[in-house]
């Protein structure tokens, strides 16, 4: 398969670079990615993954813009207060690029809808604020196969971790904050305040993170970088990694 002229002008930057190259353009392409929460992270890293032209983008998020979000929410602007974020971001992704492939859902994700929303995706990226979302998207994306990437911020710490629970020897998110969080959500975002910038460097950071996951096996770009956690430190600033052994008694992925 090759892209269409337009296409190849579009992407051309990506093309000529040799880790990415017409191959990684085209599979990029191909690939279905289900963005879970479009606030602080998911709303820089669209513009981003849009960008790179992942031919299928799944926007969930049941929140509505407001106007505290635009100091960090960078694909939003004032005439989208009070509207649907997954609404507004498909009318930006519709704007940006129309040979994109976007579908919306505005529901709250819980039991009931979390499977359905995640299978068949190539990706999830999960940057939502709070740990119940995050665990049931963790635990539906082992049970359909499909790998996470998930990013978190709060003021000046951030991370990103890709996780792949359905393999053997890989950890699931769960692995990696256990269970305590299924009963009391602690995030605290809105009282803790968070430097847009700040936010913005872990959701292009998550966005790099989601090609390189995609690419891998066709481009010299990919790579997996399955269980294995970033943190980004925005005061020093500084980035460090660590890996995340498979819990043999997570909930979430040892019984696979
Ligand atoms: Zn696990």
């Amino acid at each position: 398969m090759s892209l269409p002229e337009n296409r190849l002008e579009r992407f051309a930057r990506h093309i000529v670079l040799p880790e990415i190259g017409g191959a990684g353009q085209v599979a990029l392409a191909q690939k279905h990615l289900v963005l879970v929460g479009l606030g602080g992270i998911g709303s820089p890293a669209l513009q981003y993954l849009a960008a790179a032209g992942i031919g299928k983008l799944t926007l969930v998020d049941d929140d509505k813009v407001d106007a505290s979000n635009l100091q960090r929410q960078t694909l939003y602007n004032e005439r989208d207060i009070g509207f649907g974020k997954a609404t507004c971001a498909k009318r930006w992704v519709k704007l940006f690029d129309p040979a994109l492939d976007v579908e919306i859902s505005d529901r709250r994700i819980d039991a009931e809808n979390v499977d359905a929303l995640v299978a068949g995706a190539d990706l999830v990226l999960d940057g939502t604020d709070n740990f119940a979302t995050r665990l049931a998207v963790s635990d539906a994306c082992v049970r359909a196969g499909v790998p996470l990437l998930s990013a978190a911020v709060g003021r000046f710490q951030g991370q990103v971790g890709a996780f792949a629970g359905h393999l053997d020897e890989e950890a699931c998110y769960r692995c990696f904050v256990g269970d305590a969080f299924d009963v009391e959500d602690c995030d605290t975002c809105a009282e803790d305040g968070m430097l847009g910038a700040m936010a913005g460097w872990v959701a292009t950071f998550a966005a790099m993170q989601a090609v390189r996951i995609l690419l891998d096996g066709t481009s010299a770009f990919g790579r997996s970088d399955w269980s294995k956690v970033y943190l980004l430190d925005g005061l020093s600033p500084a980035t460090r990694a660590f890996s995340i052994a498979k819990d043999p008694a997570c909930s979430g992925c040892a019984s696979r």
